[in-house]
């Protein structure tokens, strides 16, 4: 019999950055000797004190279900930290936990988008949104981006793209690939269309914790009663405490919402990991210390791949603000993204992210989640494969 695979899996694209990890997971198996600049996680371990709660928990037998929208604890501990850290007052019923942040845009999407609704994706984007978006039936609007904007959506592109469609637009302060914080001026300016227009705000906020040069994070519904109404606030524990498989993340949302999310959840994936949960309140309860010392081991490294990717001759590069990416322009070389990242992972075993994934034909993706020496290295090898094509 011949499989007939529902249209919404056929349609859907392999997640290119995952697929460029395993590429080069698998030459460096094989002894290749690959810099990889693909990570789309932290490097260093989840700290020791959160494994230590998660193990006990396992250890006391905390094994069965738990309520699908999270522990009560965690979710109390979520809306202190949102409180402390976001100036946001959510109610811990307002609170769901989820399966990642991933997961939690995903159910985002599943409770308010439907066939027919038009979803605003600013690119370079994610690479999921538009997939998640998709998976709901709806239909993703993407808007281009410039650099001399710093990759931001401006308040003129966000109200030309809007049509009687629009449902939700998905905001993501620190950025994932592009690094770039909205600024509260900027943000106060998103609102206010956001506002105008009446329409639905995902604000994924993963990223909050790692910025740079004292950039302030400015959480999208903190800036009025009015924005609060309309905004959906998406975080998780993978990038501020280093637990991408710990599969941790959680929304914060309009009490309707928040409920449907819940529902969905239920009948989906039940709850999140139980002794999971526990670890993930030892990481809000428990010392900061981790963060600052990761993001500061994270700048070092910014700094010094920014500067040697604007000395390499064709590359232009936008100073990312926050998160561990950085987004090289190299459109003067001539050649497609994924040409361009084949090409150097075949001839100098570097391991990039073409921008294509991300909806930039005109960059690449360079994680700096990853050792100096790596970057160094790596550095060496684009400089001679930028020269080498010239
Ligand atoms: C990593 C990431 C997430 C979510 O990660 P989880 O591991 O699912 O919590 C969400 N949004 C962006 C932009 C990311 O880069």
């Amino acid at each position: 019999m011949a499989i007939q695979l529902a249209q919404r899996a056929t349609t859907l694209t392999p997640s290119l950055t995952l697929a460029i990890d395993a590429k080069a997971k698998k030459l460096k198996a094989e002894g290749v000797d690959v810099c990889g600049f693909g990570a789309g996680e932290p490097d260093c371990d989840t700290p020791q004190h959160i494994k230590d709660a998660a193990a006990k928990a396992l250890a006391e037998g905390f094994t069965k279900y738990t309520p699908s929208s999270g522990i009560p604890e965690l979710r109390s501990a979520i809306a202190e930290k949102l409180k402390a850290d976001n100036h946001l007052d959510y109610k811990p019923s307002q609170i769901i936990v989820n399966c990642g942040a991933k997961h939690s845009c995903y159910n985002v999407i599943l409770a308010t988008c439907q066939a027919g609704d038009e979803v605003i994706i600013p690119a370079p984007y994610w690479l999921s949104y538009p997939e998640m978006v998709r998976l709901a039936d709806a239909t993703p609007v993407i808007v281009p981006t410039s650099e001399a904007d710093g990759f931001k959506l401006t308040p003129e592109q966000f109200r030309d793209a809007m049509t009687p469609a629009t449902k939700l637009v998905i905001i993501n302060s620190p950025g994932n690939p592009t690094g770039s914080i909205y600024s509260r001026e900027e943000m106060q300016a998103l609102a206010e269309v956001a506002l105008e227009e009446d329409v639905l705000m995902l604000s994924d906020e993963i990223y909050e914790k790692i910025v740079y040069d004292n950039a302030e994070h400015v959480s999208l519904a903190a800036l009025s009663p009015g924005i609060y109404d309309l905004t959906i606030t998406v975080n998780g524990f993978s990038k501020a405490y280093a637990m991408t498989g710990w599969r941790l993340g959680y929304v914060a949302a309009p009490a309707p919402i928040a409920a449907a999310i819940d529902s969905i959840q239920s009948h989906s994936t039940s709850n999140p990991t139980s002794f999971a949960q526990k670890g993930a309140l030892a990481a809000l309860k428990g010392d900061q210390s981790f963060v600052a010392e990761m993001v500061k081991a994270f700048a070092e490294r910014r700094a010094y791949m920014y500067d040697r990717l604007t000395k390499i001759p064709g590359i232009t590069c936008v100073l990312p603000l926050g998160a561990f990416y950085m987004l090289p322009n190299i459109s003067s070389f001539g050649l497609t993204s994924a040409d361009f990242c084949t090409k150097l992972l075949e001839q100098q075993k570097v391991a990039a992210v073409p921008g294509i994934a991300f909806g930039s034909d005109a960059h690449m993706r360079l994680s700096y989640a990853c050792s100096m020496e790596n970057i160094q290295k790596g550095l060496d090898r684009i400089e001679a494969f930028c020269a080498s094509i010239k």
